[in-house]
């Protein structure tokens, strides 16, 4: 009605994205519009080829362009160490710290038995094979210092501790009902050397 009809169309996809409003998506509409061809191009182009190339490693399920990703691929990574995430945001945090030498297993998500998320729908189930079927002797929880994230930690290191596996959360000192990926790397670093055991 107020926009011409592609336009109108544009703005209602970028309000799909996370943390996009209609004000925002208006805004870089029209930024859009203003760039020129070769630019828009270079965006169009770079959203397909991430679409295309990126998939989930199928070890750890973090994202990659290659199978295996390169931190499962890489001989001077602890395989033998599981840090335990919620998404591959928090892979990204916690490499940033440099203080984790071991391999990452992403759950994509947290329980929540309010949004009707259980076991099945995060990444457990593949977390106990791989802890079956490999060398396994640590697993640090580092999921989100929120309820969800706690409740996931806790789950998991309770169907761990039968099998034999060191199990560890990293200590508080990352902010409790945060997002791990909010937490700074020295903050993030230290909640890692000071975690402690489960069980
Ligand atoms: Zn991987």
């Amino acid at each position: 009605m107020y926009y011409a009809e592609p336009v109108a169309k544009l703005i209602n996809e970028l309000t799909k994205l996370p943390g996009i409003g209609p004000k925002t998506a208006q805004r870089l509409a029209f930024h859009l519009l203003r760039a020129s061809k070769e630019e828009v191009t270079k965006l169009a182009s770079a959203l397909l080829e991430a679409k295309d190339k990126v998939t989930y490693c199928s070890i750890c399920y973090n994202l990659t362009d290659t199978d295996p990703c390169r931190i499962c691929s890489n001989p001077g990574r602890d395989q033998s160490t599981i840090c335990v995430v919620g998404d591959p945001k928090s892979v990204v945090a916690m490499e940033r710290t440099k203080e984790f030498s071991g391999v990452y297993h992403v759950l994509h998500g947290n329980l929540s038995p309010i949004e009707g998320i259980g076991p099945d729908q995060i990444k457990v189930k593949e977390l106990l094979k791989r802890i079956q079927e490999n060398e396994i002797t640590e697993l640090i929880l580092a999921t989100d210092p929120n309820v969800e994230g706690e409740a996931t930690a806790m789950y998991i290191a309770k169907l761990v501790k039968p099998l034999g596996v060191k199990v560890s959360r990293i200590a508080h000192g990352v902010p409790v009902g945060g997002d791990l990926e909010y937490a700074d790397e020295v903050t993030l670093a230290k909640a890692l050397i000071n975690r402690r055991e489960i069980g």
